[in-house]
């Protein structure tokens, strides 16, 4: 029996969550789930996104599985999503991007798995707001160190964001995608950065990946600019294997990586620490479908296949995974996003689908 903390999120989250935990059930795998709230939702009756409880939990079972949670745009309260990596330092974000037969894409037998530094750079969360005392100090000071490249306005008309990338942040998630590719029989890491614009935190970034690299001879390494790499993945994904990313770059990577594959409906995910593990979609909270039982499902019950793997539980993660791979392969009952036209009447719904993927198991 394993203990599971199941973080049911809000928006689509509950619909989602639900569908997940019936179809990790179904693979006959014993899980105390232990279902706890975070989000927007439990904000409004406790005046706080994460309750300590919910954290707790995390500490306590070590593995999650978490549904999406909102993210107020430009104000309000932090990302919890972001604040439950960093607090738990799940430093490793892994997201496969594989293509199954039967999903609209223009793109086939793509296979790719991006690993994403999950608790650096510009998601450190250190924000100067235009205006504040501390902008003030800080722009003030950063125009006495930087000589001639002056932030060219005042602090009153300027925000600071920092972007910290460190030597030991950085060789520990490239020393983790090479060591994820040895495990899992890749050929070849690719590490994603702007070393030619910001020589200190991706030119550090750089040369951190090309020291690691030397440390494993069988596994090709190469180094990608990510404007290039991103027309590279339009153009030609298949010359790539497994990506290396710092944070900002491996979230925006994600969202292409998962249009290659069919869309944020498939993209499942992995926060991967020292201490625990937290599984989780691609995708967002997605507002506008909440209650409407409308939602692709896939992404999380993936999710809850990666966890299964994690918990070594491989048959029921083999399992569940050909179960997924069969209802979308069929076409039948799927989701409104996996039909040719997303009008289809014959459309099912989410609960519907997790019903045909436990059919299957
Ligand atoms: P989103 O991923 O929620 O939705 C973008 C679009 O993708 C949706 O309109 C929908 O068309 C499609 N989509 C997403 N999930 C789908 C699914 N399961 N099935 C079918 N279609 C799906 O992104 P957004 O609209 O940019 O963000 C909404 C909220 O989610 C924001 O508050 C954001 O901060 C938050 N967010 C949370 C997480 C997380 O919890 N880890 C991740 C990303 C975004």
């Amino acid at each position: 029996m394993y203990n599971v903390t199941l973080i049911t999120g809000d928006g689509i989250g509950p619909e989602i969550a639900e569908a997940s935990r019936r179809c990790v059930d179904a693979t006959g795998v014993k899980v105390q789930w232990d279902v706890q709230e975070a989000g927007v939702d439990v904000m409004a009756r406790e005046g706080t996104p994460m309750p300590d409880r919910t954290l707790e939990s995390v500490r306590k079972n070590k593995v999650a599985l978490k549904a999406p949670i909102t993210t107020p745009v430009g104000t309000g309260f932090r990302s919890v999503n972001v604040y439950l990596r960093q607090a738990l330092n799940l430093y490793a974000c892994v997201r496969p991007c594989k293509s199954y037969p039967g999903v609209r894409s223009k793109y086939q037998n793509i296979d790719l798995v991006l690993v994403r530094e999950n608790t650096e750079d510009l998601y450190a969360g250190v924000e100067f707001a235009k205006g504040a005392a501390e902008t003030a100090e800080l722009v003030s000071q950063i125009n006495r160190l930087s000589k001639d490249k002056k932030i060219r306005t005042g602090a009153s008309t300027t925000g600071v964001s920092i972007k910290p990338i460190s030597v030991e942040g950085t060789t520990r998630i490239v020393t983790y995608a090479f060591e994820y590719a040895r495990a899992n029989k890749r050929k070849k890491v690719t590490s994603v950065h702007k070393a030619n614009i910001m020589k200190h935190t991706d030119g550090l970034w750089l040369e951190l990946s090309r020291q690691v690299a030397a440390k494993y001879p069988d596994i090709e390494f190469e180094d990608r600019i990510v404007d290039n790499m991103c027309m590279q993945l339009v153009q030609k994904p298949e010359l790539y294997d497994i990506l290396v990313l710092p944070n900002l770059y491996g979230d925006i990577l994600s969202d292409l990586c998962a249009g290659l594959v069919g869309g944020l409906g498939v993209a499942p995910g992995a926060n991967i620490g020292d201490n625990g593990a937290v599984f989780e979609a691609t995708h967002g909270s997605a507002p506008k479908y909440k209650g409407l039982n409308k939602v692709n499902p896939t992404a999380l019950i993936l999710s809850g296949a990666l966890m299964l793997r994690h918990l070594n539980e491989l048959d029921a993660a083999d399992r569940l995974e050909r179960a997924v791979a069969a209802v979308i392969a069929e076409g039948k009952d799927v989701t409104y996003d996996m039909k040719a036209d997303r009008n289809d009447p014959t459309a099912v719904g989410t609960s519907q689908m997790a019903d045909a993927i436990i059919a299957k198991l």
